[in-house]
């Protein structure tokens, strides 16, 4: 049976974290945070209908385990903030218990949403047989930037940044 229908999934996903945008002329460069929600979707690897067995692309909670999971553990209560924001980087290391991840870019939703589509989805999704071809990225209820990957990557993808968790507390 040919077809011309792309089939895709899309999960969404909910992390709180803090940034400021470096050089930004307003507010926005005021240390604040947001509770930011991000849309991801996916497809075959293959592209079209391919689906498994069961008849799915991928089973939606593997996309939560992996990219939750990922987001839990690098982003979710952290400051994201780009590489070259000395200052606030010096400010983040003073504070202690702190929790911070250094960014290539200026964490605005659009290079967030950049980063999570080109560098993260790409190391998470390894071995599922699914590509990302959609992040939204939610600042707030009414604001997302939206990354799309178009046609198919050729390039390796960039290895995923670390997070930073200074935390003497024993619990
Ligand atoms: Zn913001």
């Amino acid at each position: 049976m040919s077809s011309h229908t792309q089939l895709s999934l899309v999960r969404q996903l909910s992390f709180c974290a803090g940034h400021r945008l470096y050089g930004h002329e307003g507010r926005c460069a005021f240390l604040h945070g947001h509770n930011y929600r991000v849309d991801i979707e996916v497809e075959a690897e293959g592209g079209g209908t391919a689906v498994d067995d069961v008849g799915r692309v991928v089973d939606f909670s593997l996309i939560k385990k992996r990219m939750l999971g990922w987001l839990d553990e690098h982003w979710d209560h952290a400051f994201i903030l780009f590489e070259k924001d000395e200052t606030t980087l010096a400010a983040v290391r003073t504070a202690e218990p702190t929790k911070y991840f250094v960014l290539p870019w200026n964490p605005t939703a659009e290079n967030m949403a950049r980063y999570l589509l080109e560098v993260v989805a790409p190391h998470v999704l390894a071995g599922l047989g699914v590509l990302a071809r959609r992040v939204s990225l939610w600042e707030t209820d009414e604001a997302c930037a939206v990354a799309t990957l178009v046609g198919r990557p050729t390039e390796p993808p960039v290895p995923v940044g670390s997070v930073v968790i200074v935390d003497g507390r024993t619990r």
